[in-house]
């Protein structure tokens, strides 16, 4: 059984769901409590539910936000809410509740939700998002946003229409990486969401262009799908921090300019109310690919130094990287937004093998915000390091390993802009 196993309508509806909220945080308060981030412009209250555990301090913790219902009449987004509000109740959730601040944003359109009409922006965050999730932000800026939509009979794709669920990894770049591990996660979420019966795809910028502005007549397709890619990646506004006045930027998802403010890992998703007829069925199937990343966010992966979302690859690839510093998730947090706001001072870090047992590595910050802190990262195929050196000085450094390799982590501060030159000493491969 589902928490909603119908789809509240209109002001009865809005009112049921916030009444679930408020029985919800009143009944779980040892783990969850509600703040009402700001007001609809017919002043309805857009409330938030934080679940964490509140034994141990924030400051340890990662930030994930789940918006939903951003838009009015996709009815799906309306009952996956609290669904996922529930599972993080369970014994299942308990790594996340004391490893994340979850804020789950039931009904980010209250307005749209009432009238059942779109009443959004498929090109910008609306004014109310911007004052609302933008003081949520600046509060909480997120580690990972997942922003649920719904498909129905005909609204979004033009060419897929009725029965599609997707996972949209698409307002990521190829910066560091980023492309290749939204997509390792998406599959991850979308394993998990098949393993429970529920067939996602995953679905690009590309694709979701598509969606919205393809043309849909046969043999249409490519033309107006190239056109609309460009169209898109153009319309992306790398300088919106939710607090731009008017329109200009490309975000149909809630999460889009939190990527290129907060190096956030970000996922729009759409779940189905039309294919899937059962009210209660959706929301399950909006849940448990949300789950699957939650609880992905209570693990290290496997080219990560600490558990978390992977998001610490500022610079780079997986070989060599720049990454931040700090002795827990806030300073991490803090140290990683500096960071990606200066990556473009940055050289791309540089290793070289002069001999089998050497490895010469640089980077170069040519940037005004100084003194830089920053490690830089190094994957080796050897475990052992024999001595890492800058000059004649030994560095300190750190290591951690994957299943076939050891990543040397080594902390830096740069006092004036330049190039760090280290050497790396180590068995031969
Ligand atoms: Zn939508």
């Amino acid at each position: 059984m589902a928490v909603f196993n119908h789809l509240p309508m209109g002001q009865e509806g809005l009112k049921e769901i916030y009444r679930w909220l408020d029985d919800f945080a009143s009944k779980n308060n040892a783990i969850s409590y509600k703040k009402v981030l700001g007001k609809s412009p017919d002043n309805w209250d857009i409330p938030a539910v934080f679940v964490t555990n509140r034994d141990i301090p924030d400051d340890d913790k990662q930030i994930a936000v789940v918006t939903l219902a951003r838009h009015g009449q996709e009815l799906g987004a309306r009952v996956v809410g609290p669904e996922i509000l529930h599972y993080l109740t369970s014994d299942d959730a308990k790594a996340i509740r004391d490893t994340q601040l979850v804020i789950v944003v039931p009904v980010v359109n209250p307005e749209g939700f009432i009238l059942n009409e779109f009443h959004s922006s498929q090109t910008s965050l609306t004014k109310t998002e911007r004052l609302v999730l933008g003081r949520l932000f600046k509060a909480y800026a997120p580690d990972m946003v997942i922003d649920f939509h719904s498909l129905g009979k005909v609204e979004g794709s033009k060419y897929d229409r009725g029965d599609l669920e997707a996972i949209i990894p698409a307002n990521t770049t190829r910066w560091a990486m980023d492309e290749q591990i939204h997509y390792y996660v998406a599959q991850r979420m979308q394993e998990a969401a098949e393993n429970a019966g529920w067939p996602y795809e995953i679905h690009t910028l590309e694709d979701l262009a598509a969606y919205k502005f393809a043309g849909r007549e046969i043999g249409n397709m490519p033309y107006t799908y190239l056109q609309e890619k460009l169209y898109l990646l153009h319309m992306m506004d790398s300088h919106d921090n939710y607090d731009i006045p008017e329109e200009a930027a490309y975000t149909n998802y809630t999460c889009g300019p939190a990527y290129e403010k907060w190096h956030t890992l970000v996922f729009g998703m759409e779940t189905n109310h039309w294919g899937i007829t059962e009210p209660g069925d959706i929301a399950v199937s909006g849940m448990v690919p949300c789950s699957a990343l939650l609880k992905m966010g209570t693990t290290r992966f496997a080219w990560e130094k600490d558990r978390g979302y992977p998001v610490n690859i500022l610079h780079g690839d997986f070989r060599i990287s720049l990454r931040p510093l700090g002795k827990n998730a806030a300073e991490r947090r803090a140290s990683r937004t500096r960071i990606w706001g200066e990556r473009m001072y940055f050289n791309l870090p540089q290793r070289e093998m002069p001999d089998p047992e050497t490895t010469i590595t640089r980077v170069r910050y040519f940037g005004a915000d100084l003194p830089m802190e920053f490690a830089l990262c190094l994957r080796m195929r050897k475990s052992r390091i024999k001595s890492l050196t800058l000059g004649s000085k030994e560095v300190e450094f750190e290591t951690f390993k994957d299943r076939c390799s050891t990543f040397v982590y080594i902390p830096l501060v740069m006092d004036r802009a330049g190039t760090i030159e280290l050497m790396i000493k180590h068995p031969p491969g």
